[in-house]
């Protein structure tokens, strides 16, 4: 026995979550409040699709001779609506674990999200896992009788009015399913008219595939739309899925139709949302593409579909060849499932570059909502890497501040015998073009991918190369630039070759293990000096975080000081050492100290500021 006969009423109290959550349903007045019918049917709809799939596995299901469908009864009198479907139902466990917790990952985000706006995206509720509580907006008591597929199951009554508790008590003569019984309140009697409740199932539940009947009346058209040709769907019926299949209420941005015969037959139905939520802080998006096998659901938000990364994606993929009798458990690593999310994969990125291609602009809305998926694929799927790399956008030189430019464009504008693709890391522009690593670019006309998030420096130096050029960081020692023509260069008069010598052997033994070495430097132009990583590993972002783990500047890798002979400050720095030994020692630990703040690395000014006093006051005794 699955579930034992129990006569007695049980009272038991939802979870703090659950709470929580019903406080604000039941409490505040909402325009979309209709969309409880929508919730209720869409878990109609899923209770039946499982059905479905058991039918098909198992053996066995009690009262197979119901038809699969959603029945909804409307009572003015009563002032209730009642939703019943003959899908799989729920024992006893379930229900206490469905309807009294909260099992998904971003429903706590969810919540939190309601009491900072003043609830005004309650209709989110679906996405978020907890649609079943929106019941409590339009009734004061819920009564949900249920009884499982399972041939052994008892039937059950659970009652709750929302506040704190619910109570459960064993009901008899109860068909396999669901029926939820809505007390309306008295604030909600316009949802006890037919004609309302009809309207309302034809707005957001059109695409529920299992006949909605209203009294006599089947309410909507079932359609495996995926499955039809394109020439037969209208714009309306793609945006009408779409929200139906994400529980959406926004407009999809982009939406990919295709099906393939070889190497496997599929037909795919593809959706980018309008929005982010993980953006906003909502926890990490659920996979949102349902698998099916000639028109039956194997598995809703199937994980292992597709690749991780691509969470944000709703939609439907149907492949015949998915056999219907295998657990999803061997399913999810199945050599059958790589190769479906191989293709679809390949399919989908091969469309985000056409449309790349063919609206920049709405690309662009793409990319600043969606990029960090594709960063996120970029740094962890090797096999996808490289169809990603065409797909990134980032900030350069050569573009307009919050205007982006993508490797191929980068390519484009490469100059002779330049080997390499260069990126400088920074918060924003400003900082990065006040700093002197672009100096030994600018003055040779060599564009720079600007990259502002951590994770940018990461995608690029796991990328390695693209298209045949090296992609190196501009803090690197080796940078291999074309030469430069010597007028070109600042005009400056160039520090003697033996003075320079002596500079950087005194400043090596002053700055002791700060730095691995000090040395004249051929990029710098205008500014005094610079630090260098001498390691390839260590780029810009490596290094800030490295820092915030471990404050030893030693765990940053080896570094250069490179000064510019040509420069007063160092010209004028030799000359101080024979006239003023301790000065020149100041100035030239504020000239370390300076080329840190560059580079983004101070994180303790205290010392620095001391200096500069002492600095000034000499500046200003000298200035009497
Ligand atoms: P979600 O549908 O996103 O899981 P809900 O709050 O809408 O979140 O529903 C919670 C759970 O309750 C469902 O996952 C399902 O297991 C169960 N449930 C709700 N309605 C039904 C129903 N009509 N038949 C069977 N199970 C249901
Ligand atoms: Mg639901």
């Amino acid at each position: 026995m699955s579930d034992e006969t129990t006569t007695k009423t049980e009272t038991m109290e939802f979870k703090a979550e659950v709470k929580q959550l019903l406080d604000i349903v039941i409490n505040s007045l909402y325009t979309d409040r209709e969309i409880f019918l929508r919730e209720l049917i869409s878990n109609a709809a899923d209770a039946l699709e499982k059905l479905r799939y058991v039918r098909i596995t198992e053996k066995e299901a009690r009262d197979s001779e119901l038809p699969l469908e959603i029945t909804i009864e409307v009572n003015d009198k009563d002032k209730t609506i009642s939703i019943c479907d003959t899908g799989i139902g729920m024992t006893r466990e379930e229900l206490v674990e469905n309807l009294g917790t909260i099992a998904h990952s971003g429903s706590k985000a969810f919540l939190r999200h309601l009491s900072e706006t003043g609830q005004r995206d309650v209709n989110l509720i679906g996405q978020f896992g907890v649609g079943f509580y929106s019941a409590f907006m339009v009734a004061d008591r819920v009564q949900l009788f249920t009884r499982s597929y399972q041939t052994d199951s008892q039937g059950y009554r659970w009652v709750s009015d929302g506040v704190g508790n619910y109570s459960i008590d064993a009901e008899d003569g109860l068909s396999r399913g669901t029926k939820i019984v809505l007390e309306l309140k008295e604030e909600a009697a316009e949802f006890d008219s037919p004609d309302t409740i009809k309207r309302i199932i034809k707005r957001y539940s059109g695409f529920v595939p299992f006949p909605i009947m209203l009294g006599e009346e089947k309410v909507n058209d079932i359609q495996a739309i995926w499955t039809l040709n394109k020439n037969e769907i209208t714009e309306e019926d793609y945006t009408g899925f779409y929200k139906y299949i994400a529980n959406a209420f926004d407009e999809p941005m982009y939406r990919l139709h295709f099906s393939a015969d070889a190497p496997l037959s599929i037909n795919a139905l593809l959706f980018v949302p309008a929005s982010n939520y993980e953006k906003y802080g909502f926890g990490k998006t659920e996979p949102g593409v349902n698998l099916y096998s000639r028109k039956v659901l194997i598995q809703q938000h199937a994980e292992g579909l597709l690749p991780e990364w691509l969470r944000f994606l709703k939609g439907v993929v149907d492949s015949e060849e998915i056999p219907l009798n295998i657990s999803r458990e061997t399913m999810q690593d199945s050599a059958l499932m790589a190769k479906l999310r191989r293709v679809i994969t390949g399919r989908f990125l091969k469309y985000l570059g056409e449309q790349a291609r063919n609206d920049q602009e709405k690309y662009i809305k793409f990319w600043e909502t969606f990029g960090i998926f594709l960063k996120e694929g970029a740094t962890s799927d090797f096999q996808h890497r490289n169809d990603l790399a065409p797909l990134l956008r980032f900030e350069s030189s050569q573009s307009e501040s919050g205007k982006y430019v993508s490797l191929d464009e980068y390519l484009d504008r490469i100059i002779e015998n330049q080997n390499n693709i260069y990126f400088i890391n920074g918060p924003n522009r400003q900082v990065i073009e006040a700093g002197p690593y672009l100096e030994a670019f600018r003055t040779r006309g060599i564009e720079v991918i600007y990259t502002h998030e951590p994770i940018d420096d990461f995608v690029l130096n796991n990328l390695g190369e693209y298209k045949g050029k090296k992609l190196v960081s501009a803090d690197q020692s080796e940078l291999d630039l074309p030469g430069v023509e010597k007028n070109e260069q600042n005009q400056e008069e160039k520090l003697d070759s033996l003075v320079i010598a002596n500079l950087t052997t005194w400043l090596q033994q002053l700055l002791g293990d700060k730095v691995s070495e000090v040395r004249e430097s051929t990029r710098l132009v205008d500014s005094p000096a610079v630090l260098i990583n001498l390691d390839s590993y260590m780029t810009g972002t490596m290094q800030r975080v490295m820092q915030m783990v471990n404050k030893d500047t030693a765990s940053l890798g080896r570094k250069a000081l490179e000064i510019n002979p040509r420069h007063k400050l160092i010209k004028g720095l030799a000359e101080l050492r024979a006239k003023d030994e301790d000065f020149a020692r100041l100035a030239a630990e504020q000239l370390y100290d300076n080329a840190l703040i560059s580079a983004g690395l101070i994180d303790d000014p205290r010392d620095m500021v001391d200096r500069m006093y002492r600095i000034m006051e000499r500046a200003i005794a000298q200035e009497k």
